[in-house]
């Protein structure tokens, strides 16, 4: 049976290596990581997400800062926000709570966020160096950044392997199909339009799923002892579940654990590493900034 990768506990691991990290450079430069978040409009699950953000900030000491404005904010009171956290020396990093309300250009305010700044990795000019070969981002994002630290913290091999990423969004897929580029691995997309998609699974050594579709991967779409990190969050009607749901990966996770080596589940997989990643971005932007080591 495949080996679990658990992701909740190396997040914590990574939690705790961080909280050491930031009271070693309180005490020796008294400076401590900020971190900003800017929510726009009053969707619950976004609401959720920074709550769980600034939760997960408090516990390892990085300050938090967060602007919270309405649904029928102006742009240019978003642009004016970010101005002011790019100007702020306390703050390391910035994050704009996607998605924005749909009157935004999307692009004109993750333009607008110092790339010194972009914890997040989603501004242009660090998802260019991403794909630019002798090119090194400031910043990568942080659940691509969050699967690649789960193999090497497992001590699975990505060189010279035969890579399959599905789904090419720009949160997820496309820049852990660069990520996995540059450790070497001969990477092949997939997307909604990919024809036979389980032919080309199934030469997979390493699978990342990021499709949103739940069990979509069954087990015959997968190569004997392949590894697979499952991203999709999918919920899925459950009577006996008290919410009347609950969330399932991409990947038929029972069906996987039979024929994989190893495998992330849902939850507690991939999830819990998008935090920890966010955290480590922002303690690597004030030791940049402070020239900490
Ligand atoms: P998205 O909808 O922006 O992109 C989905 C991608 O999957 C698209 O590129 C699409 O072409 C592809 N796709 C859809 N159906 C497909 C199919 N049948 N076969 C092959 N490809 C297909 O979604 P996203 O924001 O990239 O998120 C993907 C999933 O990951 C969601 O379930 C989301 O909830 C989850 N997610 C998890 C985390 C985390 O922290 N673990 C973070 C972000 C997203």
């Amino acid at each position: 049976r495949a080996k679990v990768i658990d992701g909740k506990s190396v997040a914590k691991q990574i939690r705790y290596e961080i909280t050491g990290e930031i009271s070693r450079m309180k005490d020796a430069i008294s400076i401590v990581p900020g971190l900003a978040v800017i929510l726009v409009g009053d969707r619950k699950d976004s609401a959720t997400y920074v709550r769980n953000k600034k939760k997960a900030c408090e516990a390892v000491g990085i300050t938090s800062y967060e602007e919270c404005l309405p649904e029928n904010s102006t742009e240019q009171e978003v642009l004016k926000l970010i101005s002011g956290f790019n100007d702020d020396p306390s703050v390391h990093g910035i994050l704009i709570q996607l998605p924005l309300p749909c009157h935004m250009n999307e692009e004109n305010i993750l333009n607008a966020v110092s790339i010194e700044k972009d914890v997040d990795g989603f501004h242009p000019l660090n998802i260019g160096r991403l794909a630019m070969r002798g090119r090194e981002p400031l910043f990568v994002p942080c659940t691509p950044k969050g699967c690649i630290e789960l193999l090497h913290r497992y001590r699975i091999d990505i060189k010279g392997k035969r890579a399959v990423v599905i789904g090419r969004s720009n949160i997820v897929g496309m820049p852990a199909a660069l990520l996995l580029q540059r450790e070497d691995a001969t990477v092949t997309i997939l997307h909604s339009r990919t024809k036979n998609p389980e032919e080309i699974t199934r030469q997979a050594d390493i699978i990342i799923s990021a499709a949103g579709q739940p069990n979509m991967v069954r087990g015959s779409w997968i190569k004997p002892g392949a590894v697979i990190i499952d991203v999709g969050i999918n919920p899925v009607e459950d009577a006996k579940s008290p919410r009347g749901y609950r969330l399932v990966g991409d990947i038929c996770y029972e069906e996987a654990c039979k024929i994989a080596s190893a495998v992330t589940p849902v939850p507690g997989g991939v999830g819990p590493m998008t935090i920890a990643m966010l955290l480590s971005n922002t303690l690597s932007s004030a030791k940049r900034t402070h020239n900490f080591k």
